[in-house]
Order: C-alpha cells, then structure tokens, then sequence
C-alpha cells in the first residue's frame, strides 16, 4: 500500500510513501496502517512494476494483507443464538429493498440483483442471522463482507474492484465480529488494498423512505427463498 499515517505530536498525520521517506522516516516517525494501527516497513520496489511501498513484515491479523480474505472466508463465527434467528430473518425480509440499496450504494451504485442473491443465500449457508448481537443495522454491512471481491468485470457499473471488512475483527481459528462494540466497514480497492472509505454502521439507510417500496419488494420477492 501506498499510504500510512504518522503520529506527529499526538496527532494523526496522513503520509503517502513518497512523503514518508522523503520528510519523516530520516526523523525516527514511524509509519502505522490505517486500518490495523500497526506499525509498517517501507520496502523498495523490487522491480519494475513494484514502486516502492509500505508493508506488514509481520501481521498476518490485517485485512489488507493478502490472503486475509481468502482464510477470512472460511472461518466460522463464535457465538450463534439460535432464538435470535426468526426475528432477523423477519426483519430482513421487510426491509429488503432498504438494505439491497445500501450495498448497492456502497458497491459504488452498482449491484445486480443476482450478486445480492448470492450474499443473502451466503449469509444463510454461514449462519449469520445467527450471529450473536446481530442487529438489522449490521445487515448490509455483514453482507458486504461476505463476498472476496466485488469486481467490474462481473458488473460494468462499477468503476472499480473493491472488497469490505469490519475494523474490529480478529482471526484465529474462529471468526469474531464484535458487535457489541463500535464497529465501522473498510472498503478497500481490490488490487492494491487501498483503503477507499471508512463506513460508519449506523441504522440511516432503513429510515429512508422509498416511494415505491411495495414495488421494490415485490421485485425482490423472489430473493426470499434464499433467506432461510
Ligand atoms: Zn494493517
């Protein structure tokens, strides 16, 4: 990755590699991840291709390390609440419409209705509206995450490749979003692990009011069976 942040005088600093090398690290500033906190060594290009660029020499925690997500996609969650279940699933199914808008807005506004089939029928096969304090505010942003990557080659609406993830998850052999406490979703550019937005979880997106929500779940309708 290509951008860092300092910590200049208490304060969060953001620094591109170039900037980095040529103002600070000669000055002892260390460079840290934006999205793990942890530290990173800068390591020069090693070919023609590779420009100089920050690393992780040894964190294999952080989500925009490679293989992060595909390890990430095979873990399973820690807590499930079995009596939790009918209620989400309810819930998702009365809000679908708001929550299909939200992941397509944030799949930079372009999500084909089968692409959303296969994140709920993903969310079903991995249990999670089982998930331990699972709250229909996480759904979109859980759903998003689900998927290794969102590419412009399965949908040329969007401009670019991207992948998501919570800032406070950890790995070991389990899988655990904490959702008790602030979460926030990272979106990342696919390829250079970029970071591109930080997202904050909040319940906005159900209070929009759609105009013609009755016709939008009725062309959802069909999703429904995949909500199980
Ligand atoms: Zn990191």
């Amino acid at each position: 990755m290509f951008s860092a942040y300092i910590n200049k005088e208490g304060r969060k600093l953001k620094v591109d590699i170039n900037k980095f090398i040529n103002n600070y690290k000669r000055d002892g500033y260390v460079a840290y991840c934006n999205v793990c906190n942890n530290i990173l060594n800068d390591r020069a290009g090693s070919s023609l291709t590779t420009k100089t660029h920050f690393w992780h020499n040894n964190n294999p925690h952080c989500p925009t390390v490679k293989n992060f997500k595909s390890r990430y996609q095979n873990l399973k969650f820690r807590y499930y609440r079995l009596e939790q279940k009918q209620k989400i699933v309810n819930s998702v199914k009365e809000n679908l419409s708001n929550i299909y808008l939200e992941c397509k807005h944030l799949c930079n506004n372009s999500l084909y209705y089968n692409e959303f089939q296969n994140l709920l029928k993903m969310a079903s096969d991995k249990r999670v509206w089982e998930y331990a304090h699972l709250d229909l505010k996480h759904v979109p942003y859980c759903l998003l995450t689900l998927k290794l990557k969102f590419t412009n080659k399965e949908n040329k609406g969007r401009s670019l490749n991207m992948f998501f993830s919570f800032t406070n998850q950890y790995i070991s052999d389990t899988l655990w979003i904490d959702f008790t406490a602030p979460v926030e979703l990272i979106k990342f550019e696919a390829n250079t692990k970029e970071l591109l937005q930080i997202i904050e979880i909040n319940d906005n997106f159900l209070k929009s009011d759609l105009k013609n929500k009755d016709n939008y779940l009725k062309k959802l309708s069909f999703l429904l069976k995949v909500i199980y």
